[in-house]
C-alpha cells in the first residue's frame, strides 16, 4: 500500500490498542497530509486521500474518481519513492497541468503563476479559480468559490448537424461579455468567459445592463432559455449559440445570488429591461446561511462560500481522517495540515459541525442555498437527493432572469418545459408569482418527475403534463399540444451536462457525447414549435 516502514512504527505507536481500521486510517492520514517521517517535510502530493462515497451508484463514482473532484489522479503507487523519480514525477504533474490549462486557453504565464501560487498537488480547478481570482481585485487567495465540475478541456470536436436541418447558422458577432476578445467563430477558440461572472447585469446594478441586438429569427414567440455549464470544452457554446440563433451566452456565478457558486451558461431571448430579484434575498454567505458553524469554524479556513454543489458527498471517512490530523495537531495546526484540510473542505463543500469535525451538506442544506423549498426532494435515497439537487438550477439565479416576464403575463403562461430535473425552472416561476396555465414537463427520471409532481399538487392550480423523454416529443405531439392549449409562452430547459464536465473523466466527449447530444432534442423541439407557432 505504500506506506514506508517509519510511517507504520510511529502509526503503530499513535494507535496503541485501536483496531486495524484506525491504524489504517492514521496511515492515509499521514500519507495525506505528508506527514512521513522517512521523508521528512513531505508534501502531499502524489497520494491523495482515497475519499470513497459510499454510495455503489455508477454515475457518481464516476464523477467522483476524477482529478477536479477526487484528486485520485494525482495517486501515485509509488509515492514514497525519493530522489529522481519523485522530482520527474513532480515535474510531469506539473506539465501535464500547464498543458491542461493552455488547453482550457489561459495563457502560459498565467498557468505557471497558478502553480506556483496554489502548489503542484492543487487541482485543475482550484488552479482555474487562482488564475479568476488573480485577474479579480481583491480576491486575494488562492482556490477560493471554484466549480469542481465546470473544468473546461480542449479538443477539436466535429460540428455536428442537426439531421434534416441543413441551415448552417452563422456565428454571432460583436463582442463577447469578458475581456478575452471577440469570437472568431473557429472551434479552436474557448469562448471567452466573463469575469467577474456576473452576466448582462445583477440586482442594483442597472448601471451595467447591456443593451443587446436580438437577431430577428430569435425573437419569440416563445421566449425561450437554455442553460449549460459555463466551462465547458472548446467549441461547446460556440456550437450551442450558432445553434441557438447566434444570441451571446450570459455567464452567471450563483456565488453573486446565493452562497455557493454554480458558473453557468444561459441563452435567451429574454427582455432584459425590469428584472427584479427574489425577496427575500438570500444569504451570500456561509456564516449567514448556517449560523450554527460559525461557532466551529477554524480562523484559517478563511471560506465564505462554497463551491458549486455537487451530485456527491464526500465519505465519512475523509471527515474522519480531517479530525485524526487535527487532533493529532497543535492549534492552529501545522501550515501542511492546514493545506490538506482546506483543500479538502474546498472540494466537498464541508462544513465545520464540531471540534476538529467537519460534514457534507445535508441535503436540506443543498435545498435552501439552490432555492427550492424545505423537504423539496424528501423521500427519496440521500443518493438521489445529492444527485438531483447537484444538476439543478440555482432558482434565485433563474428567477432574476425570468423576472423581466412578470408584468407580461398577468394572467399565466404556458410553458414547456424540457430536462426539468426537479422543476428548477417552475419553482422559479412560482417564486416570482408568475401562473403556470398549462407545463408541458419533460424529464426521463421517474424519481424527478415524483418530485415535481407532488410539488405541482400541492403549490399549483394549473394543469401539469409529464412526457418521459425528449427524444419522442415529435412534432406531431408539439402540433397537437400547441393546437390544445393555444400555444406556449416559454421553452425552458438545460440538457445534461454529463459528457461536458471536467469531472467526468471517462465520458467528456464535448456535445457529441451520449448525454450531450440532448442538447440538439432542446434545439429541435424549440424550433418545431416557433415554426409550428408561426403558421398559426
Ligand atoms: N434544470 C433541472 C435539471 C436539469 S439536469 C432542474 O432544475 O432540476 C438534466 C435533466 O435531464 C436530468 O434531470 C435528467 O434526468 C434529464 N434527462 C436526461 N435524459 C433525458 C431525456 N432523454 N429526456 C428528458 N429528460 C432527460
Amino acid at each position: 500500500m505504500g506506506f514506508t516502514e517509519d510511517m507504520i512504527l510511529k502509526a503503530m505507536k499513535q494507535n496503541g490498542d485501536g483496531s486495524t481500521e484506525s491504524l489504517l486510517e492514521l496511515l492515509l492520514t499521514y500519507k495525506a497530509i505528508g506527514d512521513d517521517p522517512s521523508v521528512g517535510n513531505g508534501s502531499a502530493s502524489g497520494c491523495a486521500p482515497q475519499t470513497v462515497d459510499d454510495s455503489d451508484d455508477d454515475g457518481i463514482l464516476e464523477i467522483w474518481d476524477d482529478e477536479g473532484a477526487g484528486g485520485s489522479s494525482n495517486m501515485s503507487p509509488n509515492s514514497d519513492d525519493s530522489g529522481d523519480e519523485d522530482f520527474l514525477q513532480e515535474t510531469s504533474q506539473k506539465d501535464e497541468k500547464v498543458k491542461s490549462l493552455l488547453k482550457m486557453g489561459f495563457p502560459e504565464d498565467e498557468a505557471t503563476m497558478a502553480l506556483t501560487r496554489c502548489g503542484q498537488d492543487a487541482s485543475i480547478s482550484v488552479l482555474v479559480d487562482s488564475i479568476y481570482a488573480a485577474q479579480t481585485a481583491g480576491d486575494g487567495y488562492c482556490g477560493n468559490f471554484s466549480d469542481h465540475e465546470d473544468i473546461s478541456y480542449g479538443g477539436r470536436k466535429k460540428t455536428r448537424l442537426m439531421e434534416g436541418n441543413k441551415k448552417k447558422r452563422k456565428r454571432f458577432g460583436g463582442e463577447g461579455q469578458g475581456s478575452r476578445g471577440a469570437l472568431d467563430g473557429s472551434h479552436d477558440e474557448p469562448m471567452p468567459l466573463p469575469n467577474p461572472m456576473v452576466g448582462f447585469n445583477l440586482p442594483n446594478e442597472r448601471l451595467r445592463s447591456v443593451d443587446r441586438w436580438l437577431p430577428a429569427q430569435a425573437i419569440g414567440p416563445p421566449y425561450f432559455y437554455y442553460e449549460n455549464v459555463a466551462l465547458a470544452p472548446k467549441g461547446v457554446w460556440t456550437t450551442i449559440s450558432r445553434f441557438l440563433y447566434d444570441i451571446q451566452p450570459e455567464f452567471v456565478d450563483s456565488k453573486f445570488f446565493c452562497a455557493a457558486a454554480r458558473k453557468r451558461g444561459y441563452i435567451h431571448n429574454l427582455p432584459l429591461e425590469n428584472r427584479s430579484p427574489l425577496l427575500p434575498l438570500p444569504p451570500k454567505t456561509i456564516a449567514e446561511a448556517f449560523p450554527r458553524t460559525k461557532k466551529w469554524w477554524p480562523s484559517w479556513d478563511p471560506r465564505r462560500q462554497f463551491n458549486c454543489l455537487q451530485t456527491c458527498v464526500a465519505s465519512a471517512k475523509l471527515a474522519e481522517r480531517i479530525r485524526l490530523a487535527l487532533s493529532n495537531s497543535e492549534d492552529p495546526p501545522p501550515l501542511r495540515v492546514q493545506k490538506y484540510v482546506l483543500e479538502e473542505c474546498r472540494k466537498w463543500n464541508l462544513v465545520w459541525v464540531g471540534l476538529n469535525k467537519v460534514a457534507p451538506l445535508e441535503p436540506d442544506e443543498m435545498e435552501f442555498l439552490l432555492g427550492f423549498p424545505k423537504d423539496h426532494t424528501r423521500g427519496i435515497s440521500r443518493t438521489e437527493r445529492y444527485r438531483s439537487l447537484g444538476n439543478s438550477f440555482q432558482v434565485d439565479t433563474v428567477a432574476y432572469h425570468l423576472s423581466a416576464l412578470k408584468d407580461m403575463f398577468p394572467h399565466g403562461m404556458n410553458v414547456l418545459s424540457l430536462f426539468s430535473g426537479i422543476g428548477g425552472a417552475e419553482v422559479a416561476l412560482h417564486r416570482l408569482g408568475i401562473r403556470m396555465k398549462t407545463v408541458v414537463s419533460v424529464e426521463k427520471s421517474e424519481v424527478n418527475r415524483t418530485i415535481l409532481k407532488s410539488w405541482w399538487d400541492q403549490t399549483q392550480t394549473g394543469t401539469l403534463i409529464e412526457i418521459a423523454d425528449v427524444q419522442t416529443l415529435t412534432s406531431e405531439r408539439i402540433e397537437s399540444s400547441i393546437r390544445r392549449i393555444g400555444g406556449f409562452d416559454l421553452v425552458i430547459g438545460g440538457s445534461p451536462c454529463n459528457n461536458l464536465t471536467g469531472s467526468n473523466r471517462h465520458h467528456r466527449d464535448g456535445l457529441e457525447g451520449e448525454h450531450s447530444a440532448l442538447f440538439y432534442h432542446y434545439f429541435r423541439i424549440l424550433d418545431s414549435v416557433k415554426s409550428i407557432m408561426e403558421r398559426m
